[in-house]
């Protein structure tokens, strides 16, 4: 079959369209063909190297794919070849403390499909048959794609992380990237006011059809100053922070008093300042927030399916194009999910 894998770590240009061998179901497995996968901007430093994940070389990135079920192992009969399923991309012990307590994002034993595990930028891709979710009926090959790192992030920071209220207001950085479209969307299921922010006027525009409701131009204009603006003066109850470096700290300080900051990703600057008189006279809480557990994981998936939301495919590019996808998305042009049809 044909995978996109790189040799060694570096730019764009190190992502290989090449011949490896056709995965073979041991028992318990299940070979899915790719119809569609999903781009994270965490396989870009994965890439580069930069990523804090244990990686072998040659890699095969990608978490998040849908597709049909090509071939089953030994003793799997809850699959059968040809079910359009959609792979779980956390491959949990399901033995362990963390599993047995719902929590499989903390498995001693977690394997991911695109880290640990061979991932989804290739034709096929083989998992275990108890972390492959059959596709609900609605639901198409690139929603798939789209599902699990978007919305299932978004609902575990705002919805089980930072318990979101009806009638409480959240400020959502980067609604152009995977996380900030999907995390309008939870947000505003979940009754809350909406703010977010881009970089650009077509991206503000996107971000109001899908439900925020005051949206700011990082670029152009004072995020802090129109935050306070939105709010009487008050500041935001939770903010969606996922972006790191001035972005985290100029959203601080958008805070209320006792507002909670969820932050799920750092790429523009790992390393933040934080003032701590700051933090605990207006007794703010940051939360750190991971990957979501395995039912938030299912939750999401049978929404999407319901329609009750919809994830945001930008692009679609065949395979071979995962270079110029990955620029794509280093030079932020996208707005929602950029995808590879294998
Ligand atoms: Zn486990």
């Amino acid at each position: 079959m044909k995978a996109v894998r790189f040799h060694e770590y570096g730019d764009a240009s190190v992502l290989r369209h090449e011949d490896v061998a056709d995965p073979e179901p041991g028992p318990g497995e299940v070979v899915v063909r790719v119809r569609a996968v999903g781009l994270n901007h965490v396989d870009v430093d994965m890439r580069n190297g930069t990523s804090r994940l244990p990686l072998a070389l040659p890699h095969t990135l990608g978490f998040e794919c849908g597709g049909d079920v090509a071939a089953v192992g030994p003793g799997v009969e809850e699959l059968a070849v040809g079910d359009r399923v959609t792979p779980l991309y956390q491959v949990a012990c399901r033995h362990c403390e963390p599993c047995l307590a719902g929590r499989q994002q903390f498995c001693e034993r977690l394997e991911m499909l695109g880290v640990q595990r061979a991932g989804a930028y290739a034709e096929y891709v083989l998992a275990p048959a108890d972390a492959v979710v059959r596709m609900p009926d609605a639901m198409t090959y690139e929603q798939a794609a789209s599902t699990q790192t978007t919305f299932a992030t978004a609902w575990h920071c705002l919805v089980t992380r930072a318990k979101l209220r009806p009638g409480e207001t959240v400020l959502i950085s980067a609604a152009g990237s995977g996380v900030g479209s999907s995390g309008i969307q939870v947000a505003k299921r979940a009754g809350a006011r909406v703010i977010t922010s881009a970089g650009s006027a077509e991206k503000l525009q996107r971000a109001r059809e899908l439900g925020a409701d005051v949206t700011i131009d990082y670029v152009e204009e004072d995020l802090t100053a129109r935050v306070r603006e939105a709010t009487g003066g008050r500041g935001v109850d939770v903010v969606l922070e996922h972006v790191g470096g001035d972005v985290f700290e100029r959203s601080l300080a958008a805070v209320a008093d006792g507002g909670r900051v969820v932050v799920c990703g750092g790429h523009a600057g790992e390393v933040v300042a934080l003032d701590l008189i700051e933090l605990f006279r207006h007794e703010w809480s940051v939360i750190g927030c991971a990957r979501a557990s395995e039912a938030e994981l299912r939750h999401v998936i049978e929404l999407v399916g319901r329609g009750e939301l919809t994830p945001v495919v930008s692009e679609i590019l065949p395979l071979e194009q995962a270079a110029d996808a990955h620029r794509l998305m280093e030079d932020r042009r996208q707005f929602g999910k950029v995808l590879l049809a294998p």
